[in-house]
């Protein structure tokens, strides 16, 4: 394993990364960009990939990963991150039991930086879950059969290619589709001619007009559709509630919920909240954060951005206990790192293996 850490081995993934001592633990980092699939559209932008910053903290012999992806609208970006992870310095604990306590200084080190957190974050708790020699989803007491399945996305394109990630998406038991621009009915009319498995609607802030967005959630709703994501600017808030009074199905918020502190906004707002861990810092707060949602009353999806098996398997760790699942963000990718949490018939399976359950491929 130590191999693997190696800067100067040509098979480490870590290969001409940065490492650093700091006490008992040592952090290694390095920027890699995860190559997409398909050019993925969503109402805001195009792109075709993800910088992202992979991360290993050693401890004792133990070795745990995490990872930072930084989708370029969200503001973070390799610079950010590798200049985030110059300022920590963990020589002051003495062990990585002491998780609130590095946490919480972590969080403290400057605002935002979310995906720069939760990739120590991530790491952290892979480390804990090595020594314990336990998966995560088992230390919580979830049952890993209570998985739920995971969609699948669709970006807006054109109907050619619409029907080939269809086609693509057929193992699957929900499809996610990206809205918000004028081609909304044409996704979701190709869809339909091809699939009747039901389908999600993201619209990322895309529709400004509560009326016409009520009338569109009652013909989607008529089309299969399941929930909607995030239907109008995260702004206007009186504007998703009277939409989510009358929707025929439920509204969830993912824009306008990025952390533990956030989530009481929700409420009377909503119908549920999406959970990403690159949004809320990590594996920590995102459990706090499906626990305050259930008091409130709200629906709880998982989400993630394009990732690699790393940051995806640490969120699977919290599949059994949320309502929908959309970790997909490693099947969009074409040169993933590591083998993890898998999907089959769309259910999310957890690898019994200790920590996040990843190995490197
Ligand atoms: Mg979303």
């Amino acid at each position: 394993m130590d191999n693997l850490l190696n800067s100067a081995d040509s098979n480490s993934p870590f290969k001409d990364g940065y490492a650093r001592v700091m006490g008992k633990f040592t952090l290694y980092y390095k920027p890699y960009s995860l190559e997409l699939k398909h050019v993925f559209t969503v109402a805001s932008n195009s792109r075709s990939t993800t910088p992202v910053v992979l991360v290993a903290l050693a401890f004792d012999g133990y070795i745990g990963f995490g990872e930072a992806s930084m989708p370029p609208y969200l503001g973070e970006s390799h610079a950010s991150v590798l200049n985030f992870l110059e300022q920590v310095d963990l020589s002051s604990f003495g062990s990585p039991f002491l998780t609130e306590d590095i946490l919480s200084y972590v969080d403290r080190i400057k605002v935002g930086n979310t995906a720069a957190k939760a990739s120590l974050d991530i790491a952290l708790h892979d480390l804990l879950g090595q020594i314990m020699v336990q998966p995560w989803h088992k230390i919580w007491g979830y049952n890993p059969e209570n998985t739920s399945h995971t969609s699948f996305t669709i970006g807006i394109d054109k109907p050619e290619i619409v029907k080939k990630k269809v086609a693509e998406a057929e193992p699957y038991k929900l499809l996610k589709v990206k809205l918000g621009l004028d081609s909304d009915k044409m996704m979701i009319n190709t869809i339909r001619e091809l699939s009747d498995t039901p389908i999600c609607v993201d619209v990322n802030q895309g529709w400004k007009n509560k009326e016409q967005a009520l009338e569109m959630t009652h013909w989607l709703a008529e089309h299969g559709v399941v929930f909607i994501e995030q239907p109008m600017p995260k702004e206007q808030i009186d504007d998703n509630a009277w939409l989510t009074e009358r929707s025929p199905i439920p509204t969830i918020a993912d824009e306008a919920i990025q952390r533990l502190g956030d989530v009481h906004l929700a409420k009377g707002v909503y119908s549920g909240i999406n959970i990403k861990l690159m949004k809320c810092t990590g594996m920590r707060e995102a459990k706090r954060m499906v626990e305050l949602a259930r008091e409130l009353d709200l629906k709880v999806m998982l989400g993630c951005m394009t990732e690699t098996s790393c940051a995806i398997s640490a969120a699977a760790q919290l599949a059994p206990v949320v309502d929908w699942a959309d970790l997909d963000g490693h099947l969009l990718i074409s040169n993933d790192l590591f083998k993890g949490m898998w999907i089959e018939d769309g259910k999310i399976m957890l690898p019994e293996r200790p920590g996040i359950g990843i190995r490197l491929m």
